[in-house]
């Protein structure tokens, strides 16, 4: 038996009092119904392992890799237990008893090594954008049938631009652009609109380019030591004195930016100083634009072409920065929007990184539901703040669905006067 004693060192294990709080709000358990399957499980299940009662096994692996990492636990805890760091924990020495998979040691590999990533993303550009019209165009990615998930960027976003968007009347102050790997790589618009729509509201927009993945896919598959080399790369490119904020239009790269690197240093027994001021720096975009509305309502054109739309929140979002309402607020302002809330707008969609490849069964369940809740809106478009989200929702979305995603920066760019 591998038995790891410093779990036992953390508070967050011994603190369960096995109350059942985290079981109504969990994904996984909800759909799989099973005590197995529920975070008070995984949670007892870590401190047999640690206190050596309980020896690793496939079985044991399968229950504590089944977590979309959405966090939802950790907020309904009335102990305080501290799931994030537990879990990253028992998915490392899980890692270490029984090894990783082909899929996640390539993902570590590219996520890690940033120029690497760039010509892995030109190879399956290549197979996305141009191959796929001749080969089986049935095959699916974990739940995701293959023709369902966006095309590349032709050239990656910060290939594109300049690393300064210039103001040309006097500037509101400077904001760093942390663009992540969705915007970087797939959804190239995304951030063309957040540069438009920054530059109109008066402020400077920089994004660096020596900017890294922001780590999180590593470390929440316990990979803690690779992770620590893109966090601190981040840290020293975004923790500035001069600037109004750091932006992100990723729901998850805002997460781990705002809270989790500070996680994962302190989990490293490494200085948390930085991360801890880089994560008070950091803002979602809608939660920046909202923070500065009366600068983009000048530029709000009444007559835009009015849209039906509905909005799905991501875990990310809620539990890992605390933006909970302000989507939905600038839903109800824009002037060229009808806004419906679906009745589980706020749940997860079954996603999680590689939880829709590693377990598409579930993770389709999951997101079917959502989808049906939010055709029953009548919406024809279904925002989000997220691309690991945006990816799975339309990747899911049936042929005859009259409703497409996207991210709330495109609704907003739309209303802009030209
Ligand atoms: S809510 Fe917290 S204390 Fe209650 S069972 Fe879940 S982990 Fe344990
Ligand atoms: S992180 Fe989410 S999926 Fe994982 S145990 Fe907690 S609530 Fe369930």
């Amino acid at each position: 038996m591998s038995a790891r004693s410093d779990n036992l060192k953390s508070p967050e294990v011994l603190q369960c009092s096995k109350c059942g709080a985290c079981l109504p709000v969990c994904p996984v358990y909800l759909q799989k119904m099973e005590e197995g399957a529920s975070p008070r499980a995984k949670v007892q299940l870590s401190k047999h392992y640690t206190e050596q009662n309980l020896p690793t096994s496939s079985h044991l692996n399968n229950l504590i890799n089944c977590c979309l990492m959405c966090g939802n636990c950790t907020a309904a805890c009335p102990s305080g237990v501290q799931h994030q760091s537990l879990f990253m924990r028992m998915r490392s020495y899980m890692a270490t008893d029984h090894g990783e998979g082909w899929h996640l040691k390539t993902l570590y590999h590219f996520l890690s090594h940033e120029q690497q990533l760039r010509l892995a993303s030109r190879f399956a550009k290549l197979g996305r954008n141009h191959m796929l019209n001749y080969l089986a165009r049935e095959v699916k990615i974990g739940n995701i049938p293959v023709k369902r998930l966006p095309k590349f960027n032709k050239r990656p976003f910060r290939e594109q631009i300049i690393e300064d968007v210039k103001q040309n009347t006097p500037s509101r102050g400077t904001v760093l652009y942390f663009t992540g790997c969705g915007t970087n790589y797939i959804f190239d618009k995304v951030g063309h609109s957040l540069c438009r729509i920054l530059k109109v509201m008066g402020f400077h927009v920089e994004i660096p380019k020596s900017q890294v993945c922001c780590g999180l896919p590593l470390f929440v598959h316990g990979n803690l030591e690779k992770a620590a080399t893109n966090i601190t790369t981040n840290i020293k490119l975004f923790n500035r004195n001069d600037i109004v904020a750091v932006v992100t239009d990723c729901a998850t790269c805002g997460s781990a930016l705002h809270k989790e690197y500070e996680i994962v240093l302190k989990e490293l027994g490494m200085d948390t100083e930085a991360a801890k001021e880089l994560g008070s720096k950091v803002r979602d975009i809608s939660e920046f634009i909202l923070g500065n509305y009366e600068l983009l309502e000048p530029h709000l054109n009444s007559k835009a072409t009015r849209q039906k739309v509905t909005y799905h929140m991501p875990c990310h979002l809620r539990n890992g920065q605390g933006v909970t309402t302000e989507i939905e607020t600038l839903l109800k302002r824009l002037p060229h929007v009808e806004y419906t809330r679906a009745d589980d707008y706020d749940t997860c969609c079954g996603g999680g990184g590689t939880f829709f490849y590693d377990h598409p069964e579930t993770s389709y369940q999951i997101v079917s539901r959502k989808i049906k809740n939010a055709r029953a809106t009548g919406a024809d478009l279904w925002v989000t703040g997220c691309p690991g989200c945006s990816i799975n929702l339309s990747g899911n979305l049936q042929e005859e669905d009259n409703i497409s995603v996207e991210h709330i920066l495109l609704l907003i760019e739309q209303a802009l006067k030209k």
